[in-house]
């Protein structure tokens, strides 16, 4: 007899959920990670902090965020929603809080209060975790899975829970062996590109505000084949581009204009305010500044930051002029410059910076009433192995919570 009923190939926050969920059945379950700690990855999230999930209640809002995926997520969230994540880590006295755009976080702030949750969880389960322990491929015995091969040799068991992560951020320990692992067996895996993700920019001006925020603006990416994407809030610029969760949120759009080529882009500071209102308040400005020059009355026309934007624009020539000889043309120029300060979006960053990776098993190849694959039923796949679309803002997280559940109670 094997000396496990399952075995959990990954200890992220999905593998986590599926191994204290399996245990809760009276399973006897191996979990396997081949790091010295469970959930590195889950460690980084939300800046540390954790958006552990998004507290919109109704499911089917809930789903709406995932495109095509959605129809097929019906059934796994009537199994283990949002609803029952709130009462799952609340129940087990981790409370949590909600900020802007419905996400949830513990009221600690920390991550690591979420990894001891789901450690103390296993244990509760007497999950056997071993650590340091390198799965290298499924164990096969006449075209069925019966157990994992590591590096310290074959592990049988009656079922497997694949949750061994997607490609972003490599070095928590998530490098595609999954991935790979399903190809072998026959499961189509789409090409994971990075997803939520930051922008490359090409203008040196966008490099130099590296650390500066713009709040808010309205940014406008247009594409070769005139397709556009709009999107206003706050806009963080770095040493590469920009980013913040407005541009991540937009990323995958953006990726698409991509395919074309260079995207040209514009920023527009003051997407509330239509020219002729902005230019009698810069008329104003200007009345009480005569004698002063340009560069230094820009900072009382756009809010802060928002002026060095502005002046990396304009020519050191017009900088310098003193209010009272800028002529109307040069009045007017400004206002354009502010309305839509130009850039190009060259690319995406890799994988190191992505927060989410698309690509994955399609959900038409897993079983979602239980998440067992359709090629292996004894094979179990979750989290990022799976290939949803999705925007940031603790979408991911809740599907581990639901996947890893599902899968737990059915492996
Ligand atoms: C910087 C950052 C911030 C994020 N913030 C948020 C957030 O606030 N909210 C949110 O919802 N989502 C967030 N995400 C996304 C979220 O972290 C992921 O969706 C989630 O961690 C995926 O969980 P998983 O269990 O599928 O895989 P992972 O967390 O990647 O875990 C996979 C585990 O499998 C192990 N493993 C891999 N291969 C093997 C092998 N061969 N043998 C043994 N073990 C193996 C790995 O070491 C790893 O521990 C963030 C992601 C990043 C990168």
């Amino acid at each position: 007899m094997n000396e496990f009923d399952v075995i959990v190939v990954g200890g992220g926050p999905a593998g986590m959920m599926a191994a204290g969920h399996a245990a809760e059945y009276g399973r006897r379950v191996l979990l396997l990670e081949k790091n010295r700690t469970t959930g590195e990855k889950l460690r980084l999230t939300g800046g540390g902090r954790c958006n552990i999930t998004n507290a919109e209640f109704d499911t089917r809002l809930f789903l709406a965020n995932f495109g095509e995926a959605a129809k097929f997520l019906f059934s796994p969230f009537s199994r283990f929603s949002v609803r029952d994540t709130f009462e799952f880590f609340e129940g087990r006295g981790l409370s949590l809080m909600v900020e802007d755009r419905n996400r949830a976080f513990p009221t600690t702030e920390k991550s690591e209060d979420v990894i001891r949750l789901m450690e103390e969880y296993m244990a509760e389960g007497e999950v056997t975790v071993r650590f340091g322990s390198n799965v290298t491929g499924l164990l096969m015995e006449e075209g069925r899975i019966c157990g994992v091969q590591t590096s310290q040799g074959p592990i049988r068991s009656e079922s497997v829970v694949l949750a061994t992560g997607g490609l972003s951020y490599k070095e928590t320990g998530s490098t595609g062996d999954g991935f790979r692992w399903l190809r072998e067996i026959g499961h189509t895996v789409a090409e994971a590109t990075p997803d939520v993700v930051p922008l490359r920019v090409r203008e040196q001006w966008v490099k130099d505000l590296s650390g500066l925020t713009l709040d808010p603006m309205r940014i406008t990416f247009s594409g070769i084949d005139g397709g556009k994407v709009v999107r206003e809030g706050k806009l963080l610029f770095t040493h590469f581009g920009v980013s913040g969760p407005l541009i991540l949120n937009c990323a995958h759009e953006v990726k698409k204009l991509l395919k074309q080529g260079p995207v040209n882009t514009v920023i527009d500071l003051f997407p509330k305010q239509e020219i002729p209102e902005i230019d009698r308040k810069v008329l104003e400005i200007f009345d009480e500044n005569k004698n002063k020059i340009l560069r230094n009355v820009l900072r009382l026309l756009a809010p802060q930051g928002m002026s060095r934007a502005l002046a990396a624009q304009l020519s050191d020539e017009l900088l310098d002029k003193k209010i009272n000889v800028v002529s109307a043309m040069e009045r007017k120029q400004l206002i354009q410059t502010a309305k839509g300060l130009p850039l190009t979006v060259t690319g995406t960053m890799g994988y190191d910076w992505a927060v989410v990776c698309d690509g994955g098993v399609p959900l038409t190849e897993v079983d979602t009433r239980t998440m067992a694959s359709r090629l292996q039923d004894n094979l179990y796949i979750v989290g990022d192995l799976l290939h949803i679309s999705r925007p940031s803002g603790g979408f991911s997280l809740q599907l581990c919570w639901t996947s890893g559940f599902v899968a737990g109670e059915n492996a």
